[in-house]
């Protein structure tokens, strides 16, 4: 042992790795028979690096899908990647008060701007958007009953069901009206003196076409009203502007939201919105001041770099920059750049074993934008003789970094315009290894 950690080629391990790691390593190389030290260092070498290498690396993004929750959702403005780096690397003023040397509030460094920016009388940040729900729901029903519609009961990727949601607040659900039809009656009808609130949710993830009908918001700001109870609204995506100018519609914006009459709104930090992880809820400061106020706003407080990164977006929403974040410089590029830039990849990759063809595709915001609202967009579709189109966009996702494809008809689809600009050199270095 001491030989082989002695060794010139063991000084580089030795200095990334440490002494234990290497040893372990080497020890177990030799446990597996081989004598020869260079054999034994390569082995150890090799264990090593795979043993310790990160599993959260950046990728290429070629699905199409520009808030893919599993590869994190929205990459970050400029200036949010900056200020969370700058608070990373020492002490921060996360609670403190220069100006006083006093014990300062985590929320102030995000209050003010989100309640300018929503237009709401006061606005809370949390770790994400199931934990704001699930401080609306514990702070204000607890023990209580809430009112949802049966067209309303979503799950929203793996893990977040509304009823189990409600359950683990500790609030009753009461389920209103039915699955394709909900009317501001069959509210009421479900209304008694146990009701604590009015939940509605944003149908992220699916539509109801065909025999359907749900309230019209003011009807159901009405109900609430008229009971005195609040309507809390999981919004969701975050939407500040109207995503009209992409080509989808309908979705509405937090402030159309609020203006509509919802109490409080909730909504995440990372889809539309462009910034870190985090959970909003906004609206009413007599609502707010309760889930505040609460214990599990301790439990779900978003940490300081969160708080950087939400604060810094903020920011460049307050200033009208963000047409420059990468999410909406995706979402607006023109076909025909996309369509530039995917010749560009196919022509330095001619004379190669591969097909590559541009073909028109489909991207959708997703992150609970509804996966119906498509958008134009263009696609490299890659096809090479031997290799089937699953075994192609394996090999594409085992590279550094992993360039994820999708594949559609039998072919391996890279979506230009989820792929950064930047990114295309990646995407032909990717091809030419495969
Ligand atoms: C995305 C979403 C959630 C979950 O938000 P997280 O930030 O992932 O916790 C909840 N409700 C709606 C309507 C959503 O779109």
């Amino acid at each position: 042992m001491d030989s082989l950690l002695s060794r010139p080629e063991t000084a580089e391990p030795l200095s990334l790795y440490g002494r234990e790691a290497v040893k372990e390593e080497l020890r177990r190389a030799i446990a597996a028979g081989s004598t020869e030290p260079e054999t034994l260092i390569g082995a150890a070498r090799e264990s090593l690096s795979r043993r310790f290498a990160p599993t959260v690396v950046r990728v290429v993004n070629g699905t199409g899908v520009l808030l893919h929750t599993n590869l994190g959702r929205s990459p970050l403005a400029e200036g949010a990647r900056d200020a969370i780096a700058r608070v990373a690397a020492g002490y921060s003023t996360v609670e403190y008060e220069p100006a006083t040397g006093h014990r300062g509030k985590r929320q102030d460094h995000v209050r003010g701007a989100a309640r300018a920016l929503f237009g709401a009388e006061e606005a809370l940040v949390v770790n994400n958007n199931a934990s704001a729900v699930y401080l609306a729901l514990t702070a204000l029903a607890r023990g209580r009953a809430v009112l949802v519609s049966r067209g309303e009961l979503v799950a929203i990727g793996g893990s977040f069901k509304i009823p189990e949601i409600l359950e683990a607040s500790g609030a009753f659900l009461r389920e209103v009206g039915t699955t394709n039809r909900t009317t501001a009656d069959d509210y009421r009808r479900a209304l008694s003196a146990d009701t604590a609130l009015l939940l509605t949710v944003h149908p992220s993830n699916y539509e109801i076409r065909g025999y359907a009908i749900s309230p019209e918001p003011s009807e159901i700001a009405a109900v609430a009203r008229e009971a005195g109870i609040p309507w809390v609204h999981d919004q969701g995506t975050g939407c500040v502007v109207s995503l009209d100018e992409f080509g989808v519609s309908g979705e509405r914006t937090v402030t159309n939201c609020l203006a509509d009459g919802a109490d409080l709104v909730t909504f995440s930090g990372d889809k539309l919105f462009g910034g870190p992880q985090a959970g909003f809820a906004v609206g009413r400061a007599s609502l707010l001041s309760k889930l505040a106020e609460h214990p599990v706003a301790r439990v779900v407080r978003p940490d300081k770099l969160a708080l950087a990164g939400i604060a810094a977006t903020l920011t460049a929403w307050k200033t009208g920059r963000w047409r420059d974040f990468p999410l909406y410089r995706a979402a607006a590029a023109p076909i025909e750049a996309l369509e530039a830039r995917a010749e560009r990849i196919r022509s330095s990759m001619a004379g190669s074993a591969f097909a590559i063809e541009i073909v028109p595709s489909f991207a959708v915001f997703g992150g609970g934008t509804s996966p119906e609202k498509k958008f134009a967009s263009r696609a490299l579709a890659v096809a090479r003789e031997g290799l089937s189109a699953d075994e192609l966009t394996l090999r594409l996702r085992s590279g550094t970094p992993p360039v994820i494809a999708r594949v559609e008809a039998g072919r391996a689809l890279l979506d230009l315009r989820t792929i950064l600009p930047e990114e295309d050199v990646v995407v032909e270095r990717a091809l030419k290894e495969v």
